[in-house]
């Protein structure tokens, strides 16, 4: 894409209602929802709040697509190219869809055009490659006989998504699930989804049949609950809070329901004394700010080790001060607002609470402006393990700094967390960097950068921060069952 020096125009909404067996329908009770534009406040559209009807409607659609319609004959190949389409439709209109994610979400235009959208489309052609290519083992099994497996899709699939990456959500979602032979009912965040209904348009345009890919926007404890309760879905989905998803596993346990989680986290980004210490104080900030904290792997207990910790502290300062938080469609914006005032409200209690628990705030620590949901960019040090700032998701702009004299010690209290999404670790030495590496338990970790979010590799929580992993072949795994076939030879 080209590099922009103005402001971006807002983008016209074109997709409000349900999108079911390839229509779009108003929701049965009529009713609607406002999504806000997050930087102004301002309701940007009223969308189809769908409940349990709607949500009934689309999952017999999908039911009947995976069972009888064209989808269920379709050869593998056929599927990959249909997906290949969509994100060719999705190239076409990278622009208007970064617009409208930068709309609904708040986010900045330079951040939807340069990650969000580009992994989208990234992501449903890695896995329209993988379309074809999805087979069983044979196995030699005692005795006369012929052992060979099939691996086949799950079925019907309900994906439930949040709001913090509402396009790239659904792609991780999506790309699997078609790639394995699904059929899909999904749920967008009722803060953000706008992108996921244009994306619907989108494989609408592309040719995937009726049924096959359903979105009903709607509120998590009804149409989200009745999607986890349905007899006809098979599998569920979900990223979003833990709290959350353990009401989707109670909700699911009656029915069997296969589910996967990505669930949220609390990075241990670990800076040992010989790094280079400009690229550490760069990807610690990113690590942590990128997308208004909002992000589930943010790396925010930050542990410097003590011969560094003034130096990394000051310079760390430095580049927060040069922070530019404002409007999300100017292209110099780094920063926009938190996504909704419920989100805005946390940050700042959480914000009381470092200052109130002994913490110093040395950048940032309060509300941005009066009018949207900006925040501040906000750095505390001297925090503890046990201070709240240091133990619960914040998910917002908030870094926590803590010191550390060794290794083990700081292994230890990385890993003093319910939670094992992400971890990085900064240093020269490679034999530090593996030790960690190898002792930190959580599903990542980056060595000598952050967020390097590529499609192939897997990526989900140990711990409390989820079940399975998405993304990569490990990813197709929660779209498939492995079906064991056994001949006997005569
Ligand atoms: P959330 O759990 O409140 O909502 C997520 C989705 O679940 C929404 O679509 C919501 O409507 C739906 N929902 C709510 N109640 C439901 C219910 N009873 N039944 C079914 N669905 C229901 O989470 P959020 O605030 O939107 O997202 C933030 C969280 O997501 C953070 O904890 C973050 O760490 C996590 N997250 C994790 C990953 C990951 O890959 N691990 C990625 C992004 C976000």
């Amino acid at each position: 894409m080209a590099t922009l020096t103005k402001p971006v125009a807002r983008p016209e909404i074109r997709n409000t209602q349900c999108y079911i067996n390839g229509e779009w329908v108003d929701a049965l009770s009529g009713k609607t929802f406002e999504t806000l534009h997050p930087a102004t406040e301002e309701v940007i559209a009223h969308i189809a709040e769908g409940d349990a009807a709607d949500i009934d409607r689309a999952v017999t659609a999908a039911r009947e697509a995976f069972e009888r319609g064209p989808w269920s004959s379709m050869d593998a190949r056929q599927r990959g190219k249909l997906m290949y389409r969509l994100a060719e439709l999705m190239e076409e209109e990278a622009e208007y869809l970064a617009a409208l994610e930068t709309l609904d979400n708040g986010k900045p235009i330079r951040d939807s055009r340069a990650a969000d959208i580009p992994l989208v489309v990234e992501c449903i052609k890695y896995y329209a490659g993988w379309a074809d290519k999805i087979h069983g083992d044979t196995i030699p099994i005692s005795g006369d006989y012929l052992c060979y497996t099939r691996r086949e899709p799950i079925g019907v699939v309900g994906q439930i998504i949040p709001w913090n990456f509402p396009a790239l959500m659904a792609a991780w979602k999506w790309g699997p699930a078609l790639a394995a032979g699904c059929t899909i009912v999904m749920k967008p965040a009722e803060q953000t989804p706008l992108t996921c209904l244009r994306m619907a348009q989108l494989a609408h345009e592309a040719g995937f049949p009726p049924g096959v890919i359903n979105v009903v926007p709607g509120y998590g404890p009804t149409a989200g609950a009745a999607l986890v309760k349905h007899p006809q879905v098979d599998k569920i989905a979900f990223t979003g809070e833990g709290s959350t998803a353990k009401i989707i596993q109670a909700d699911a346990l009656d029915t069997f329901k296969r589910v996967t989680f990505e669930l949220g986290g609390k990075s241990p980004n670990v800076v040992l004394a010989d790094t280079d210490l400009q690229a550490a104080v760069d990807g610690a900030h990113f690590g942590l700010f990128f997308n208004q904290g909002q992000c589930c792997t943010a790396g925010s207990r930050l542990f410097v080790e003590d011969k560094i910790h003034d130096e990394f502290v000051d310079r760390l300062i430095t580049k927060n001060s040069s922070r530019r938080v404002g409007d999300p469609f100017d292209p110099q914006t780094e920063q926009g607002p938190q996504v909704d005032h419920a989100q805005l409200e946390k940050v700042l209690r959480y914000i009381d609470y470092g200052k109130q628990d002994g913490a110093e705030c040395v950048s940032g620590g309060e509300r941005h402006g009066d009018r949207g949901y900006f925040v501040k960019p906000t750095i505390f040090t001297g925090v503890k393990d046990d201070m709240r700032i240091a133990r619960d998701e914040i998910f917002g702009p908030v870094m926590s700094v803590l010191k550390f004299s060794d290794l083990d010690e700081v292994a230890e209290r990385a890993n003093n967390t319910p939670f094992g999404l992400a971890a990085a670790v900064w240093t020269r030495d490679i034999n530090k960097a593996h030790r960690l590496a190898a002792k930190i338990r959580s599903g990542t970790v980056w060595i000598n950068c952050y967020d390097v979010f590529d499609i192939a590799a897997p990526f989900g929580g140990f711990k409390h921060s989820g079940i399975g992993r998405e993304k990569g072949a490990a990813g197709l795994d929660n779209y498939l069952e492995t079906k064991s076939v056994i001949v006997k030879m005569s």
